[in-house]
């Protein structure tokens, strides 16, 4: 195992607690280096939430048989363990789905282009990137892109 890729999640905190004037003032070797320290750390608790969720719901499965199993009309389990399931495997997928997004950012790290708006291409502000390490768009575009869909 690479001991040097392994999440930091010390350091993540410590990163998280810095105050907006701190974040602003590093210079931006270090701040990218921390956003994929966050990236890493973001991306080991996806991957364990992911395996959780989807061995949680291989267990119902398997005490509870298949997902369109019989609602038991006398306890009315069989339908919530079903549902419960169903739950656990949407969760999965939203897991796998923020993972790929997490890659996408570190791909982005690895070939310079990180922290740039997908649509206007101007930097996306540091604390937007601090509080979601994977945001495609700055603020502006984002609540813009809202306004049109409506
Ligand atoms: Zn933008």
């Amino acid at each position: 195992m690479a001991e040097r890729t392994l999440p930091d999640s010390e350091r993540a905190e410590a990163y998280l607690a810095l105050g907006d004037e701190e974040l602003e003032a590093l210079p931006e070797e270090q701040f990218l280096a921390e956003q994929r320290n966050l990236l890493l750390v973001e991306r080991s608790h996806l991957e364990q939430q992911a395996a959780q969720l989807k061995a949680e719901a291989d267990q119902l499965a398997q005490t509870n048989g298949p997902l369109e199993v019989q609602f038991d009309e006398e306890s009315g389990e069989g339908g919530t363990a079903a549902i419960d399931r169903e739950r656990d495997l949407a969760l999965a997928a939203s897991a796998q789905a923020a993972l790929a997004e997490v890659d996408d950012a570190l791909a982005k790290l690895d070939h310079g282009t990180y922290g740039r708006c997908e649509v206007c291409h101007e930097p996306i502000a540091r604390a937007r990137l601090r509080a979601l390490p994977y945001a495609r768009l700055c603020v502006r575009c984002k609540e813009g892109g809202l306004t049109r869909r409506r």
